[in-house]
This record gives C-alpha cells, sequence and structure tokens, in this order.
C-alpha cells in the first residue's frame, strides 16, 4: 500500500526547508563576516599600535588631524564620503566625519573620537605590551582601541558583500575629552548625524569589563553658588539689621542640598571648591583663590562650585529645581544665586530601545560564543559624546569598544588587544540582523 502524505505535512516540511534555507544563508553571511574580521585583525593591531604612539591629547591639533587622517584613508578605501573638518570656530582640532547610504535598514551611527587626556607634555607617550594582549598606552582603550574596532567591523561588512545595503555616520569627534567652546558648536555635527540616525553605537571602553554594555550613562553639568550677607561687627550677628551672614547661608544651603538630594539613586552633587570671608579674590581657573575675613566681621561672600550628576533627563530637571528652590530660601538678610553651566553633557537616558538594544548585543554575543552581557551600572558610566544623541535616536548603547583593562585617564591606562576582533566581531554581526531584521 502507497501511503498519501498529508498537504498539511507536504507544506510543514517545505516550510522546513525554506527555514533551513534561510537560517544556512543567514549563518554563512555570518560566519563570512567573522572570518574577515580574523583576516583584518592583525592589521587592525598594528593600526592601534601605530595610532596610540601618535600624541592626539584634545589641544595637540596636529597629532588630533594626524589620527584622523590615517582612519580616514580606511574608511575612504571602503567607499565611504570622509572629510576632516576644522574646529577653529570652537577652538578645537576639528572632526572626522563618514558616511555612506545604503537602501536597507535603520540608519547608523557609530561614534569615537580622536582624541586622548594626554597632551605633547604628558610623561605618557608611548605603548608598551605588559604581556602578549594587554597594551599599556595613551588612548588605547579610550579610545583609539574603540576606533580601529569600527574600522575593523566596516572591513568585515565590506568582505561579505554587506556594505553596501547599508546606511552607516561615524563620527570621531576630535575634543570628547576637553569640549570645545561654544559646546553648542562643538557638538553640532554630532547632533545633526544624531538626528539623521535611528541608532547609536558608541565605542567607548564602558567600565573595561567586556561582559558588560552601557544602555545609560550619567550627563554631568557644574554649578556656582554665590552668597552674600551684610557684613558687620561679629556682636551684631542675628540682630534684625545684619541677619545670618554669607557663610551660614551657605552652610544651610549645602546642607539641605544634602538632606533633600543625597538618597535620590543615582544623583550625585558634589562641591569641590569652597571660599568665604569678607572679600574674595577667585583665580580665573576656577580651581583656586584668596579670601579675606576675620573672626569678628559677618562674612559677607561666600563661593561654591560643583558639579551635578543624573541619569536621566528627568532627573536632571528635578535635582536642579529642587536646588534652585532650596537657594531661594533665605536665611535673613542673606542672598544667594545658583547658576548651571551652559557646557553640559547630557545624560544617556535608559530608554526601552537602549535596553532593546542590549538585548540583540547579548543574543550575538552569545550566538558568537562570547558568551552574555549586561548593562554597566551608571554610576561606573562617565559622560560621553553617545549622551548627546539620546534624544534623537530609537536605541543606543555605548561601551562596544576595547576593553578589559582599566586606569583610563591615568599613565596606567591598558587594554586587552584580544578584545579588538571580539567587538569587532559581535557589532558586525549585530548590524547585519538590525539590516536583515534577522533579530
Ligand atoms: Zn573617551
Amino acid at each position: 500500500m502507497i501511503l498519501k502524505p498529508s498537504y498539511k505535512f507536504l507544506f510543514f516540511i517545505t516550510v522546513l526547508c525554506f527555514s533551513l534555507l534561510g537560517f544556512s544563508q543567514n549563518n554563512r553571511k555570518e560566519k563570512s563576516i567573522v572570518k574577515a574580521v580574523d583576516q583584518h585583525t592583525e592589521k587592525a593591531i598594528a593600526l592601534v599600535k601605530k595610532t596610540v604612539n601618535i600624541n592626539s591629547g584634545t589641544m595637540n591639533f596636529d597629532g588630533v588631524q594626524e589620527v584622523g587622517q590615517l582612519y580616514k584613508s580606511e574608511l575612504d578605501k571602503l567607499g565611504f564620503k570622509t572629510e576632516l573638518t576644522k574646529g577653529d570656530t570652537y577652538g578645537r582640532a576639528g572632526h572626522l566625519i563618514a558616511t555612506r547610504q545604503g537602501k536597507k535598514g535603520p540608519k547608523f551611527l557609530m561614534i569615537g573620537h580622536l582624541d586622548t587626556v594626554f597632551e605633547l607634555d604628558s610623561p605618557f607617550q608611548e605603548y608598551t605590551m605588559l604581556n602578549d594582549s594587554i597594551m599599556k598606552g595613551p588612548g588605547v582603550a579610550d579610545m583609539k582601541g574603540g576606533d580601529v574596532i569600527i574600522i575593523l567591523a566596516m572591513q568585515a561588512l565590506n568582505d561579505a558583500g554587506l556594505l553596501d545595503d547599508m546606511s552607516i555616520e561615524i563620527i570621531m569627534t576630535g575634543d570628547e575629552e576637553k569640549s570645545g567652546d561654544p559646546i553648542a558648536l562643538s557638538k553640532k555635527d554630532l547632533i545633526d548625524a544624531a538626528k539623521r540616525a535611528d541608532i547609536a553605537l558608541g565605542f567607548e571602553n564602558g567600565d573595561n569589563n567586556p561582559k558588560t554594555i552601557v544602555v545609560s550613562r550619567r550627563g554631568s553639568t557644574d554649578w556656582q553658588l554665590k552668597v552674600t550677607g551684610n557684613p558687620a561687627h561679629s556682636s551684631q550677628i542675628f540682630t534684625d539689621q545684619i541677619g545670618a551672614g554669607a557663610i551660614y547661608e551657605t552652610s544651610r544651603i549645602l546642607n539641605e542640598f544634602y538632606g533633600q538630594l543625597a538618597k535620590e539613586k543615582d544623583l550625585t552633587f558634589n562641591p569641590g571648591f569652597i571660599i568665604g570671608g569678607t572679600t574674595l579674590q577667585p583665580d580665573e581657573d576656577g580651581t583656586g583663590g584668596h579670601a579675606f575675613g576675620k573672626t569678628n566681621v559677618v562674612s559677607q561672600e561666600t563661593l561654591v562650585r560643583g558639579d551635578l550628576r543624573a541619569v536621566s533627563l528627568e532627573q536632571l530637571i528635578k535635582a536642579k529645581a529642587t536646588m534652585k528652590r532650596i537657594v531661594s530660601e533665605h536665611y535673613p538678610k542673606t542672598n544667594a544665586e545658583l547658576t548651571f553651566s551652559e557646557g553640559a553633557y547630557p545624560p544617556l537616558t535608559k530608554t526601552e530601545g537602549n535596553v532593546k538594544l542590549l538585548g540583540y548585543y547579548n543574543t550575538v554575543s552569545e550566538d558568537l560564543g562570547f558568551g552574555s552581557v549586561t548593562a554597566v551600572n551608571p554610576r561606573n558610566a562617565g559622560a560621553a559624546d553617545i549622551s548627546f544623541t539620546s534624544e534623537y535616536v530609537d536605541m543606543a548603547i555605548d561601551g562596544l569598544g576595547l576593553t578589559g583593562g582599566g586606569g583610563d585617564h591615568t599613565i596606567s591606562e591598558t587594554g586587552n588587544l584580544n578584545t579588538v576582533a571580539i567587538q569587532a566581531k559581535i557589532t558586525a554581526v549585530l548590524m547585519y540582523r538590525l539590516v536583515n531584521s534577522k533579530l
């Protein structure tokens, strides 16, 4: 007897065949991405070494441009439209901007920076290898390693024939470590790019742990508190005419800041500088000064400077309002004025989109055999350029760069060169899946 297969069963087999075909095609594409990364890794590491040894302290404009030129020529080879801009209008070296238009999928913005905190007078100018994989060098993790990971991921996608589909804008700023002034001009290219993009990927080193990704960063803004009181002989303090004096009013304000806001999760505010007395001569750079005052004179002036770090725009606005309210409630016969600086770094607010993107990243990392990845505690992630994209993109994650070391911003900065290939593989496969809806 011949068994007639049911149509349902045939249909099931057909669907299975097609999906297996699709699966193996994806797998083949992803395998070719991984293979291409491996093929380019040696050259990528050589590029990390070469550029780490070029001083690009933010204020060494020639060095920043030289590093930018090297990365630019790599992106030129991949068919990007590239430009090294001039930063004259905001007093910095300028940025590297590279773009290409594809027809498929979301628009990516990939973020790096060319500058480091190590200026020409730093004793830290060249790399040394601590063992086969750990490199100690100025900017290896923050973030020339991350810049090269971007380039390596692009090379791999190009080799795999996938780059032409994609819309990508890469921006490597020249003043991440010491923003140009005015900040609105310094960050304009980055913000404009964010407005065009759907997904932002930052290649900073995060908390230096390859098992973590940044989904929220705290923003930081500086504040200044100026308080005045009525000067008089100390015996007259607390009278109706003289009141409490500037120093008591200052202590009230700072105490209230502490009492009302110190318990807010992920919010910090640190008064880092204070002078007070009868007359003040603060230094222009804001870090020092001279105060004259006597024990038997009611204080006339104080000056406090501090910072404020918040994890979301909402938290920042709330904290500012609370601080302003506290400042407006004066002790008798005193006055106080609180101002927030213009050059603020906004927070990278933790959004549903960011968490979703971390989920995709985690899946790719697991699929490629690199294990699972979780979110960094925002208290361990400082302000960075990606925060400027927060308002404009649907999804953003940072910390995709060279990790596995530590000591950023010090002469002991290290990074693990083995993370270059790993991070580039995850990045390139993630982008491929996002563009082809393979998530
Ligand atoms: Zn950085």
